[in-house]
């Protein structure tokens, strides 16, 4: 099966471009040159992933990756996100509106064709797993789901992706160089404030169940994922 891959890039040029190295990469390319399109793109069926330019015309990048987020349907489908040097102060903003990856134009399209396959590795990993359950907190992997109790909790991607590699290394504290690696993966160059980004997050998501104490801060080392206090 040829992995689909939503281009939403206003810019024709940059759409073609990484057309043909998806083509030759042996992936699907399917093109929005805006959020509108795109939108319509995915109501038929969701793609394998996005790669979703930040300033587009109308509703930005930004924003729709909130909203593509915010529906279940494509909550799990892996965005990567196209952003112009200078707006990467807005990275912050961005790894919370649950965005997998940043490739910075101009890039070339075989670092891009890189990231893309490091994304969908993960994606693919994460449903693959088994279930798992520690401290009240509990992981479906194959459904992709956490529940505290039997309440199911809400959780970005990312988050799902750091909660489930703490729970299947807990007790074991992790410096952010590590959680960068074991979590976003060796080959994607991502700051490690980026790491407490989205602890802050998980932290948040486990808060209305009372289970983010489990998501511990160790003193000049990283994180930790631990019931005992
Ligand atoms: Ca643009």
């Amino acid at each position: 099966m040829h992995k689909r891959i939503l281009v939403v890039e206003d810019e024709a040029s940059i759409r073609e471009m990484v057309s043909f190295a998806l083509r030759k990469a042996d992936m699907e390319a399917i093109h929005a040159p805006d959020a509108h399109a795109a939108l319509v793109a995915i109501s038929d069926t969701p793609p394998d992933l996005i790669l979703l330019d930040w300033m587009l015309p109308g509703m930005t990048g930004l924003e729709l990756a909130r909203r593509l987020r915010a529906e279940e349907r494509t909550s799990d489908v892996p965005i990567i996100m196209l952003t112009a040097r200078g707006e990467e102060m807005d990275r912050v903003n961005g790894l919370d509106a649950g965005v997998d990856d940043y490739v910075v134009k101009p890039f070339s399209t075989r670092e891009l064709i890189a990231r893309i396959k490091a994304v969908l590795r993960r994606a693919q990993a994460d449903g693959g797993t088994g279930s798992l359950e520690i401290g009240g907190l509990r992981i479906d992997g194959p459904a992709h789901r956490v529940y505290a109790g039997d309440a199911q909790v809400e959780i970005g991607p990312t988050e799902y992706r750091l909660l489930h590699f703490f729970m299947s290394h807990a007790e074991r504290a992790y410096s952010r160089a590590q959680l960068l690696d074991q979590v976003w993966g060796g080959s994607v160059y991502v700051e490690e404030r980026t790491v407490d980004v989205h602890i802050r997050r998980l932290r948040k998501t486990l808060e209305p169940f009372g289970l983010d104490s489990l998501i511990q801060t160790v003193r000049g080392t990283g994180y930790r994922f631990s019931t005992t206090q």
